[in-house]
């Protein structure tokens, strides 16, 4: 059975095939999160035309913004606190923090989602399952 669209994302996969790696390695590790230039499996360069990755920019930054919104009013809610210092403190350690899962969740959403260009193609799936 093929790997629905969300899943395929979630757990960074090819938006093509659904069977490759983005990324190699875990978001959160000591070794630099590394993005694949072509899909191991099916061969897709993921890098579309120069500078694609840069829409990318603007998916990382909605979900800063949600990110940020949510802990700015979870942090009020919980301490009360009127110290501007607090928020800054807080947030400024949830960008640090959510920085590696913002880079690599925007790619993935913009490959999965907002490129019309790259679609599902089960070929390469039911290849897999032949072997
Ligand atoms: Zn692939």
């Amino acid at each position: 059975m093929a790997t629905p669209k969300f899943t395929a994302m979630v757990q960074s996969k090819c938006p093509k095939c659904r069977v490759g790696k983005v990324f190699e390695g875990p978001v959160y590790g000591f070794k630099k999160q590394k993005m694949q230039e072509r899909c191991p499996h099916c061969r897709l360069k993921f890098e579309v035309e120069p500078g694609y990755f840069y829409a990318a920019m603007y998916v990382s930054y909605a979900f800063s913004v949600a990110e940020l919104v949510t802990l700015g009013f979870t942090t009020a809610m919980l301490t009360k606190s009127e110290s501007p210092w607090m928020y800054v403190s807080v947030l400024f350690a949830a960008i640090l923090i959510l920085a590696p899962f913002n880079l690599r969740y925007s790619r993935l959403v913009l490959l999965h989602y907002l490129s019309p260009k790259i679609v599902y193609t089960p070929v390469y799936y039911e290849a897999l399952d032949k072997k």
